[in-house]
């Protein structure tokens, strides 16, 4: 039976979790977050005590942790060596281990090989960073979608804001632009566009506009 796969990549706070859920919602897809999936591995780290830097211990480490999905109400759950972790991972610490340990080839093989088992089984939106150029080449749908550094920093601040944090946008985007970095110049599989993957600027569109073009491509 053939399954089909959307692929929708691009750097951090561009809403594409937010978007990628809609899309598979109404299309009756799987929705399938990798971000969540190097933030339990970073749980991992950060709970043995082991640097970002340290690539030996990480290596290792990935043999020790095994992390799965499974699906409560619709929604993901990750799960860590059998614990559901998912209310564990949106911390700024967890963010930042991700954001570093996620450029070693051992962690993102590991994750690689569960994502695209997903893929195998149902019809899925996976959001990421380098879905549509390496784990789903031949997905039926690519979207890069993207905005501006300042505008994903206002975004995030006024997402902090709402759940009564306070924070300071100059901040947050340095902090936006070094995961960037990191993420556009990592050897093994960074995050670019896909040859054939349809750019999408969302600095000025709503949600509810980027989802409505994602399923008009998805309708043509
Ligand atoms: O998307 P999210 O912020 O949850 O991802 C956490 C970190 O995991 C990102 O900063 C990114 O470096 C890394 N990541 C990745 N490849 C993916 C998904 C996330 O390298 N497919």
């Amino acid at each position: 039976m053939k399954y089909y796969s959307i692929a929708i990549d691009g750097p951090a706070g561009a809403g594409k979790s937010t978007i990628a859920k809609k899309v598979a919602k109404h299309m009756n897809f799987i929705y399938v977050d990798t971000g969540a999936m190097y933030r339990a591995l970073a749980l991992y780290f950060i709970r043995n005590n082991i640097a970002a830097t340290d690539k030996e211990k990480i290596e290792n480490a990935c043999n020790n942790a095994d992390v799965t999905i499974e699906y409560k109400d619709g929604e993901q759950q990750v799960i860590l060596n059998g614990e559901n972790v998912s209310s564990l991972i949106r911390t700024e610490e967890v963010g930042n281990m991700a954001s570093a340990s996620s450029v070693y080839p051992a962690v993102r093989l590991k994750l690689v090989e569960l994502q695209r088992s997903l893929a195998k089984k149902a019809n899925v939106v996976m959001d990421g960073r380098e879905i549509g150029t390496f784990v789903l080449p031949d997905a039926d749908l690519k979207i890069y979608l993207t905005a501006g550094s300042m505008e994903r920093a206002r975004r995030r601040f006024l997402e902090l804001k709402e759940r009564g944090i306070e924070a300071d946008i100059n901040e947050i985007e340095k902090d936006i632009i070094e995961r960037d970095s990191r993420d556009m110049n990592r050897e093994f599989a960074p995050l670019k566009q896909a040859e054939d993957a349809i750019l999408i600027d969302s600095s000025n569109l709503t949600i509810d506009e980027v989802a409505e073009k994602i399923l008009n491509f998805i309708k043509n």
